[in-house]
């Protein structure tokens, strides 16, 4: 009701109750509306926190899948110099052995790519690089385990080798050492066992050498490897020079005009150690040769 100042008219305004109920009706749908938003946005941040939470789970997991990825890669490295040192020792052994190795380098090179080529250490790397979210564990498992087993057989091999190695040079000092060349380019005249004596031709005497005809001064080689015991001269056998060879071996070559080596000179199969000639005991310019093993004598023509 509305009372003006002069109170000469007193106007009176009336609100419909129906109003009331249409802003109570109004206010009512805000505040459920209201709640409704807060309840909207709240679930909204939780689920954002949530997926937030995931991201940086997932970031970590493929931090760590990554050191790991970079030291799988360091392994396989490591493996591959490992399997170039074993390419290397195999050229050793061809080498030691007089093979020729080209053609099987290529080969064991092509062996060794493929070897490498099967582990997925470079795809899977360049996966993570690209989709930052992948799961790599199971790339990491069987890259592990190609790895681990690569390393493995790495190792088996070079062990196997490096034995083949130690065992190769052993062969290859023996058949060094052993004579097994003619000591001199001569006609043989006079073989090893009985024969009558040439200085009285009655009577037989028994030959521990082999006798080479040969022009006076012509090269008298070492038949092996080895080192000299004596060099010098002997009455009957002029002047002398008595190798040792190992492996019970010794080699005599005797009646020379001229010696070229002395006591404790090492000397190698082929070298020349002395030149022909008729010293000593001699019917003529000949070189006669012995060997002896482990202190007897044996036939020299089984060693040339
Ligand atoms: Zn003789």
């Amino acid at each position: 009701m509305y009372i003006p100042e002069n109170e000469s008219s007193i106007k009176s305004i009336r609100i419909p109750t129906w109003s009331f109920k249409v802003v109570a009706g109004l206010l009512g749908a805000l505040m459920i509306y209201s709640s409704f938003s807060a309840y909207a946005l709240n679930n909204l941040n939780k689920k954002y926190e949530t997926s937030l939470k995931n991201i940086q789970e997932l970031t970590e997991i493929n931090n760590c899948q990554k050191i790991e990825i970079e030291n799988l890669n360091l392994n396989a490295q490591k493996i591959k110099e490992q399997l170039e040192q074993n390419i290397k020792a195999l050229e050793e052994v061809k080498s030691a052995v007089g093979l020729k190795s080209e053609t099987s380098t290529e080969t064991d090179e092509k062996d060794f790519s493929d070897n490498i080529s099967h582990l997925p250490v470079d795809d899977t790397y360049s996966v993570y690089s690209n989709t930052n979210s992948y799961d790599l564990s199971d790339e990491i498992s069987n890259l592990k385990t190609s790895l681990i087993s690569l390393s493995k057989q790495t190792l088996s091999q070079k062990t196997e080798i490096d034995e083949s190695i130690v065992s190769i040079n052993k062969r290859l000092d023996y058949l060094r050492c052993v004579p097994s060349i003619v000591p001199v380019v001569g006609r043989i005249t006079s073989g090893y066992g009985y024969r009558k004596n040439p200085f009285t031709s009655r009577g037989s005497q028994f030959h521990y050498g082999v006798d080479f005809a040969a022009p006076y001064g012509t090269d008298v080689v070492a038949t092996g490897d080895g080192t000299v015991l004596f060099a010098g001269y002997h009455a009957g056998y002029g002047r002398m020079v008595i190798i040792s060879h190992g492996y019970g071996f010794t080699t005599s070559y005797s009646h020379n005009s001229k010696l070229l080596v002395k006591k404790g000179d090492k000397v190698k199969k082929g070298q020349v150690i002395a030149k022909v000639g008729s010293s000593g005991r001699s019917t003529g310019t000949h070189l006669h040769y012995e060997v002896k093993l482990n202190g007897k004598n044996v036939n020299p023509a089984k060693y040339f």
